[in-house]
């Protein structure tokens, strides 16, 4: 069932529970103010005769009856213990043996419309349904002069039973037509207002993901469904931004392996056929193979870890490190690696960080390669660390080749490199470090900092949280 019929009928199940209690609540208020005017005239003028007619001998009070009548519209008719009948105000009203037959009747069928018309009424006041003619009885005994007098009442509420039926009448169908229109604007309204809805699942059934471009029309409604149309779109973008980044990597990933794939075939096609009988022609070709499967091992590995680290595959086992003794480590390793430069580790201050520490050492690695690859032979490079209290910041400085301002933003990006031209010998890195070391500082809450201006040397900054167990 479409939600908008759905509305609709919520809010009409609503409305007519409303229109049923105050409807029913105004009819049971004129009910009651015009029944209860009858029923004290006929009561009053019971109680009135009954009073009188124990003051005063019969006669009297018949003459008494017969001057002043008694509240208009209440008919007495008086009779003797025989039931004969000695006065009546109105003869040709209904006789007093079709009352006490009706009355008979009522007692003996017990049906609950009598009853609910009864209870509410005295004790010694009747309700009599003649099909089109309704009564209220009542009567009284009078004992005079060893005689027993029944002084009887009636009073016709015809006109006021008709006018509740007809009132009431009125008022269901007034009720139920209001519920119809309820329902057919509600469904009206609720299908205008859900609208933007339904243009949002037919536009989400259109996108295809090679499509990711298409987006929802906004309606400016200021609701809940602009800002699911809101909402939806920037999904879309950042599924779009996903897709695309995926995209690019999986290009860039092939491009990067079909150099040394490629490399790798010509020299296995150059060893197969000059090989053989060269000697050194086999060398070149199984040195350059070797370097370029090593090459292309590194970059699957790196590959690897973005793709596990993409997929939150990447498993860390944080440990307590002792920073002192890793930096200590990482500082001799890089003076080995890098002969060529000179390597200084003046600070290096006592702290425990909480982290893996094989993710740790290939982050300070990734830097430590940057700094011996961009800076030229004879250069400098720096490694420290300080205890704040807080943090452990470790610095790795080099007066290498730098990086321009406009580059910095870019460096963390996936496969990018500036421009290799300018780098040592030409031969830059995969673009992929910098990507891997700022996921392993985002996985252990590490900031880094970039300071570096070119041809001036660049100064990475690493702030790491303190082990606080
Ligand atoms: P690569 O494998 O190319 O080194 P990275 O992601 O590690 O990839 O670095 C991205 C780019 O940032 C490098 O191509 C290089 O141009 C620049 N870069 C990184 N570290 C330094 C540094 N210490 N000095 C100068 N340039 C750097």
């Amino acid at each position: 069932m479409p939600i908008s019929l759905k509305l609709a009928l919520i809010y009409s199940i609503m409305l007519s529970m409303i229109l049923v209690i105050t409807l029913s609540a105004t009819l049971i208020g004129i009910h009651y103010v015009l029944y209860r005017e009858a029923e004290i005239s006929i009561t009053l003028s019971a109680d009135y005769a009954e009073k009188k007619a124990n003051e005063k001998d019969m006669q009297s009070f018949i003459h008494d009856v017969e001057k002043s009548s008694l509240i208009p519209g209440v008919v007495i008719r008086i009779t003797d213990s025989g039931n004969n009948i000695i006065y009546d105000s109105v003869p040709r009203y209904i006789s007093i043996e079709k009352v006490q037959h009706s009355l008979e009747l009522q007692q003996q069928n017990r049906r609950v419309g009598d009853y609910i018309r009864n209870v509410l009424l005295p004790d010694n006041l009747k309700f009599i349904d003649f099909k089109h003619f309704w009564i209220f009885y009542t009567q009284r005994t009078v004992e005079k002069d060893d005689n027993v007098y029944t002084l009887h009442f009636l009073r016709t509420i015809t006109a006021e039973k008709a006018f509740l039926t007809e009132l009431g009448e009125t008022i269901f169908y007034a009720g139920l037509v209001g519920v119809l229109i309820s329902i057919i604007c509600g469904f009206l309204l609720s299908r205008k207002l859900l609208k933007p809805l339904s243009d949002i699942t037919r536009k989400v059934k259109e996108i295809e993901i090679q499509d990711l471009n298409q987006r929802i029309k906004v309606q400016p409604t200021h609701d809940e469904l602009e800002e699911l149309a809101n909402t939806f779109n920037l999904m879309l973008e950042r599924l779009q931004k996903g897709f695309e980044q995926q995209r690019q990597f999986v290009s860039d990933a092939s491009h990067e392996l079909r150099t040394p794939a490629t490399v790798i075939c010509g020299y296995s096609d150059m060893l197969a056929r000059w090989g053989k009988d060269d000697p050194q022609t086999a060398d070149e070709c199984i040195t350059a193979i070797h370097s370029e499967a090593i090459n292309m091992q590194r970059l699957i590995e790196k590959l690897l870890f973005l793709a596990r680290a993409d997929q939150k595959r990447q498993v860390l086992h944080k440990e307590s490190i002792d920073m002192q003794m890793l930096i200590a480590d990482i500082a001799k390793d890089t003076q080995l690696i890098a002969p060529q430069h000179t390597v200084s580790c003046s600070v290096n201050e006592d702290g425990y960080i909480f982290a893996d520490p094989l993710c740790i050492r290939q982050m300070l690695r990734i830097f430590l390669d940057n700094s011996i690859k961009y800076t030229p032979d004879g250069g400098k490079i720096e490694i420290s660390s300080h205890n704040d209290g807080k943090q452990m910041v470790v610095k790795i400085a080099d007066n290498g080749i730098g990086i321009d301002k406009e580059e910095q933003k870019k460096i963390f990006e996936r496969f990018y490199r500036v421009d290799t031209a300018r780098t040592k010998n030409g031969v830059g890195g995969t673009g992929l470090g910098l990507s891997i070391a700022e996921w392993i500082a985002k996985a252990h809450d590490i900031k880094i900092q970039l300071e570096s201006e070119p041809d001036k040397g660049t100064t990475i900054i690493l702030s790491i949280p303190l082990d606080r167990g």
